[in-house]
């Protein structure tokens, strides 16, 4: 049985579709990648798979429940984990206090999510960060700080939206290597990226989407030598 399955999600907004009669399922243990070019539905696509969103059809299902009319935390208390492309973190609280909310969310004793949120800090190396203020911190941290607080979740399946969005280049491999380390940690993942050099480094399978439709889905190298993928990006980075 698939762990997340997405079946014929229509999304409109007005006059546009942003997702057409989308369909994929992912595994677990599974790392896959969601790329296409802006405006091509992926983040619609996310908010409709953790309740943000709900579709005009079809339904997700994760291990094998219902997703589709619950509410963003009734999806996240089930498993699903996410991180948000536009960063919030409670900017009066201390980096290990954001990631306290999280862990708060599955633990409701304070003095175990302390511990929890440093352990994670600790992995995404954010250790020394922990007592600074959420509004201190640079790009590439603040990414960090959003991937913990989805860890901190414990989810089954976490979702991460352009993990490395908008981050200066120094900064992308020690976030490629991080993701990577959280596959390898036994996460099952569904990574959107518009960074082709990121999702061909760490996805195993990839789900192209273009104009709100699925054009390609399959393994990372045969997608990426698609000519409807190599397309739909023409005229954009294809980087
Ligand atoms: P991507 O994440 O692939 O760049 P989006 O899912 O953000 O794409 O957007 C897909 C399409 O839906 C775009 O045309 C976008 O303008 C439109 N869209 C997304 N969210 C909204 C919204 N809340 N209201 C109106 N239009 C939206
Ligand atoms: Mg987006």
């Amino acid at each position: 049985m698939s762990l997340l399955s997405v079946a014929g999600i229509t999304k409109r907004f007005g006059g546009v579709l942003a997702n057409r009669e989308v369909s994929f399922d992912v595994a677990a243990g599974e790392l896959v990648g969601v790329i296409g070019p802006n405006g091509a539905g992926k983040s619609t696509l996310f908010e409709i798979i953790t309740g943000f969103y709900r579709p005009d059809a079809g339904e997700v299902r994760f291990e094998g429940k219902r997703l589709t009319g619950l509410s963003p935390d009734q999806v996240s208390r089930l498993g699903v984990g996410r991180t948000f492309q536009k960063l919030r973190p409670f900017q009066g609280l201390t980096v290990l206090e954001n990631v306290m909310v999280g862990a708060l969310q599955k633990c409701h004793d304070v003095g175990r999510a302390r511990a929890e949120a440093r352990e994670i800090l600790e992995r995404v190396g954010l250790a020394d960060k922990a007592d600074a203020y959420a509004r201190t911190l640079s790009t590439g941290q603040r990414k960090r700080l959003e991937l913990a607080r989805a860890l901190a979740t414990r989810p089954r399946l976490l979702l991460l939206d352009e993990v490395t969005g908008g981050v200066d280049q120094r900064s992308i491999p020690g976030l490629i290597g991080l993701v990577q380390e959280v596959h390898r940690a036994g996460s099952t993942l569904l990574v959107i990226e518009h960074n082709m050099r990121v999702i061909t480094a760490v996805a195993q399978r990839i789900v192209a989407l273009h104009l709100g439709e699925v054009i390609a889905d399959g393994p990372t190298e045969a997608v990426t030598r698609d000519r409807r993928v190599i397309e739909a990006y023409l005229g954009q980075a294809y980087t």
